[in-house]
């Protein structure tokens, strides 16, 4: 059974770790131009706007995109957060307001080129519906159906070069061991390719599982960034942090991450850290 729905948590401090990072691999990708195909695994609706019933619930966005959309002209001269900020400006309905934010869907098909294609999966049906009605360049094919599934029986792939984003709700526990299973099956398939897979931090650390399964899978050498709001409380169960892998990383891409995770931190609030670092399965 599906129940998540992002549209609760669109714009909140994980969107923000996770669409970073995968808008500056983007901007890697894009220095060559050899075709790339994506493939988001776990796409969402798309587009959130943030005055939707659901959205405007929980208000996540208060404590994520809108912290960075406020302190804009203070982060002027950070190239990553600049170019960022100026992406999320362009999804607005006025200059300057900040009424929308964009979901990976989003992130992947502004930056589409002629010669690039995006595979979205999508299994809510709910959610699919949403997002057959986002308006989206021709080289963008939307699935309804298993992005795991669809991932490993889609490769390999015709281009030259492939990335992914693997961003699942992770409502069930067995789905963290799955994540590792697909990954592994995929990089079998693909070994070049550039994966980027979402965890959140929990208290009990069950993304352990994940790692865990990707090292016996044997995939190594992965780019691991990791934003922690705060320690956990005691007997506390909610999401304390972010977490996101990348598999290939291409070169230079940490140290730039790094440079902006600096300049978010404090906009986070005095106990948020962030840990950067080679993950080589141990
Ligand atoms: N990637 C989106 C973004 O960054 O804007 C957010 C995705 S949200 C965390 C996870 C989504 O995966 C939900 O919309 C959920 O319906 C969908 N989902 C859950 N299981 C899935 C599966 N096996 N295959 C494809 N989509 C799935």
């Amino acid at each position: 059974m599906l129940s998540y729905q992002h549209a609760y948590h669109a714009g909140n401090f994980a969107d923000v770790h996770k669409h970073l990072t995968l808008f500056a691999v983007i901007d890697h990708l894009l220095r060559k131009k050899s075709p790339v195909t994506y493939m988001d695994t776990h796409a969402g609706r798309g587009l959130y706007p943030l005055a939707a019933e659901e959205t405007a619930r929980l208000q996540e966005y208060r404590e994520g995109v809108a912290r960075l959309w406020q302190a804009r002209a203070r982060l002027a001269g950070e190239p990553l957060l600049d170019d960022w900020l100026a992406a999320v400006g362009r999804v607005q309905s006025r200059a300057g307001g900040l009424d929308h934010y964009p979901g990976s869907p989003w992130w992947l098909s502004a930056r589409l080129r002629a010669q690039d294609r995006l595979m979205l999966f999508e299994l809510h049906p709910g959610e699919h519906g949403h997002l057959t009605r986002q308006a989206l360049p021709d080289n963008v094919q939307r699935i309804h159906g298993d992005g795991l599934q669809g991932l490993v029986k889609r490769l390999p792939v015709p281009t030259p070069r492939l990335c992914v984003l693997v961003d699942p709700s992770y409502e069930r526990k067995a789905e963290y061991a799955e994540v590792a299973e697909a990954v592994c099956q995929a990089m079998r398939k693909a070994r070049h390719a550039v994966v980027l897979v979402w965890y959140p931090l929990l208290p009990a650390g069950r993304h352990r599982e994940l790692l865990e399964g990707l090292r016996e899978g044997g995939v190594r050498k992965i780019w691991r960034s990791e934003l922690r709001l705060r320690e956990s409380r005691e007997g506390e169960r909610g999401m304390v942090g972010s977490g996101m892998l990348v598999i290939n990383a291409p070169w230079g891409l940490d140290e730039r991450l790094e440079a902006a995770m600096a300049k978010v931190l404090p906009l986070l609030g005095e106990t948020s850290r962030h840990r950067g670092d080679w993950w080589v399965g141990e």
